[in-house]
């Protein structure tokens, strides 16, 4: 599928409005698409390689784009790791949250779609701020040990034993309420699915076992 040529800041997919807020991300996965699909995603062009969207600029899309049709969650993913925006991040989620306090929408909810290296990326607990605008976090656990991690997301430099400072940010992410913790692991890349569930089930989350990727469809 060819990408559009204007960069999407947001996106549709399912029944949620998705935010592109980054193309960066410490991680270089097995299994990232965004290489694979050349930063395209079932027709929109995400990659933002000419500058990354301001606060501003991605609520105003949000305004135009929640408008056209209904949806069910805002979601914060796109191809990056969206906590390497933090203040951007909270700022939106703050605005969202308030435009659903005004129900200027119909009832939606607010998730993050993380790597799950936002405390190490910022080098403190960033999760109570999260939690504050947040209602639900998908957390990539990926791997039932460190060096599977390693293998599959191969973390940059300062990262390389990331996998227990993922998992202490899954626990602490259930600890904090939220609505919905997910750690996901994806099908097919050289981890045990059944093995990652268990540790996610150990952590208090939820698990889902993602599809691996090749061509759109
Ligand atoms: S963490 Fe996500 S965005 Fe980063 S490389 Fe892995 S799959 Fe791609």
């Amino acid at each position: 599928m060819t990408a559009s040529a204007k960069p999407a800041i947001v996106y549709r997919f399912q029944e949620g409005v998705y935010i592109n807020l980054t193309n960066r991300c410490p991680n270089l996965c097995v299994f990232c698409i965004k290489t694979k699909w050349q930063m395209d995603f079932h027709g929109n062009n995400l990659n933002l390689s000419a500058g990354e969207p301001s606060a501003t600029e991605v609520i105003a899309a949000l305004e135009k784009e929640l408008a056209k049709a209904p949806f069910k969650e805002v979601v914060f993913c796109g191809y990056g790791e969206p906590t390497m925006r933090l203040d951007e991040l909270l700022f939106v989620a703050q605005t969202l949250k308030g435009w659903r306090a005004q129900a200027k929408y119909p009832p939606f909810s607010i998730r993050l779609n993380t790597n799950g290296l936002g405390n190490l990326i910022h080098h403190r607990n960033i999760v109570p701020a999260l939690a504050a605008v947040i209602d639900e976090v998908s957390i990539s656990l990926n791997a039932q040990d460190a060096n599977t991690w390693r293998k599959l997301v191969r973390p940059a430099s300062g990262y390389e034993d990331g996998y227990s400072g993922v998992v202490e940010f899954i626990r602490l992410c259930v600890q904090a309420g939220f609505k919905r913790v997910v750690a996901s692991c994806v099908d097919k890349t050289g981890a045990n699915p059944e093995d990652v569930k268990k540790v996610a089930q150990s952590l208090g989350a939820q698990f889902y076992l993602r599809s691996f990727l090749d061509a759109q469809n």
